[in-house]
């Protein structure tokens, strides 16, 4: 019986392209051959880079390169051409194409603090090609039919660092199996590259702990914890599952090994911080843009959210959601030009003006609010230079819309040039190195101005001491400036 099963199952393997897996052995149901995941991986690594612009800084990506090939040649499939990038995003996220394209955030490796966390991750992204977590999933889902909806990215949900409201993450996560899989792949690797297999449980607890740290944060603004992943259900501490993996690639540690901690520290010295110049900076509830010369302010009760498309204001209570967006004038004479143009048809209201601008504001239908159904919406559009400014503020309840008015028209008319305070407000926060001097702690170091409220929790946060971790005398901490 046993033969004829497998005869059965080497023919359906023929016919589908089974594949047998690089880090099993056994046969895997993949769609794709070995040149075709390359290929795959080579075709959307452009649309990556374009969603992620390269983080500018060669010697960080030569560096970051270095350690990833160092592992590559160590895993399953040391032949595949893998290529690590550090990309210019705030997100805490590490991410795999098929065919080895891998991918860091500068956002991550701000929190990341010696060279063996940093190769954690890299080795844990590069468990997730050697397995072929990725082609797998996307054969997945051509299997059931949605070969339509191929996923632009493999990218870890667990890493993911998304905000609220409207915005919803990009791709889905690959699921306990596979993350586990890559962790134990990764602690592996670690250990072949003369790591402590165990600095991939202090990876898995960076990420954690900006879980329990949101936590913090949702109590103290009264509201939902983010949506992290399920993942982490477990802290890495308790994870058996992952002590387990994790622990038994020790076998493979040979002599000492060696964290390169201030190596690392030295190399993400100065780098960006939170959100870039060039995406515009979010402070005291204020929206600024150097390259773009503009600042915006939300009012009381609303909150601001950047994304790359457009700026977001929206309720605390969710009851009112504004966007901005910014388009070259494009032929039209008038900002009512401009919104007849948006809306495809004539659009009725009143001129307005403000900081020196001249505008329109009209009362429209949007076919669709972000609350899902058709509904009425204020129109403001502003006309500066050859670029056209415009605001749509709509209400859960379209009988709110009156209601909130009064806030949409001052958000609106909030939008100026920036002054000299403005301009030093636009810079980005980097990264910089201190020396613990005797006596100090995260509370004498936390620089509100810099990180905001919870300034020393998140400066733990960022040096791997969260909670409660100590400070030692003369030891290199990064703070934010
Ligand atoms: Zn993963």
């Amino acid at each position: 019986m046993g033969i004829r099963v497998g005869a059965a199952f080497a023919l359906l393997c023929a016919a589908v392209g089974c594949s047998v897996n690089p880090v099993t052995g056994d046969r895997d149901l993949v769609l794709m051959s070995e040149q075709q995941e390359i290929a795959l991986g080579a075709s959307q690594h452009p649309q990556i880079l374009k969603q992620y612009p390269l983080y500018d800084d060669p010697e960080l990506q030569a560096y970051v390169d270095r350690i990833g090939q160092a592992i590559a040649r160590q895993s399953h499939r040391a032949e595949l051409p893998f290529t690590f990038s550090v990309v210019d995003s705030a997100d805490i996220n590490a991410f795999a194409l098929p065919g080895g394209y891998i991918y860091v955030t500068r956002g991550i490796m701000a929190y990341l603090n010696s060279e063996a966390e940093l190769a954690g991750v890299l080795g844990h992204e590069v468990g997730h090609v050697t397995a072929r977590h990725g082609v797998r999933q996307q054969s997945a889902q051509s299997v059931t039919g949605l070969l339509g909806v191929v996923l632009a990215a493999s990218t870890d949900g667990a890493y993911n660092d998304l905000i609220s409201a409207g915005s919803q993450a990009l791709v889905s996560g690959y699921g306990r199996k596979h993350e586990l899989e890559a962790d134990r792949l990764g602690a592996e690797y670690l250990a072949n590259t003369g790591r402590d297999p165990e600095r991939m449980i202090e990876v898995v607890r960076v990420l954690k702990d900006q879980e329990l740290f949101d936590r913090e944060l949702a109590v103290a603004e009264g509201r939902e914890p983010r949506r992290y992943h399920g993942v982490f259900a477990t802290h890495p501490d308790n994870d058996t599952r992952l002590q387990e993996v994790v622990r038994a690639a020790k076998r493979f540690v040979a002599g000492s090994t060696d964290d390169g901690r201030e190596r690392y520290l030295n190399m993400i010295d100065g780098m960006v911080f939170g959100e870039s110049e060039a995406e515009g900076i979010i402070r005291d509830n204020a929206f600024y843009h150097l390259p773009l010369d503009l600042t915006v302010k939300a009012v009381d009760g609303w909150k601001i959210q950047n994304s790359p498309s457009r700026l977001i204001f929206f309720r605390e209570d969710k009851t009112g959601y504004m966007e901005l967006s910014i388009a070259p004038l494009d032929g039209a004479r008038s900002a009512q030009d401009v919104q007849q143009k948006l809306v495809g048809g004539p659009v009725s209201g009143r001129a307005v003006s403000s900081n020196g601008m001249r505008g329109f504001e009209s009362r429209i239908n949007v076919p669709k609010t972000p609350w899902g159904k058709p509904g009425p919406a204020l129109m403001t559009t502003w006309v500066r230079g050859d670029q056209a400014f415009t605001f749509t503020g709509a209400t859960a309840d379209p009988a709110q819309l009156k209601l909130l008015t009064p806030d949409i028209r001052q958000i609106a008319a909030s939008l100026d040039r920036l002054d000299a305070k403005g301009r030093e407000l636009a810079k980005a926060r980097r990264l910089d190195l201190r020396r613990v001097r005797a006596g100090q702690d995260f509370a004498a170091l936390a620089d509100e101005k810099a990180l905001g409220p919870f300034a020393e929790q998140r400066l733990r946060l960022i040096n791997g001491l969260y909670p409660d971790g100590q400070l030692d005398a003369n030891q290199l901490i990064k703070v934010v400036r």
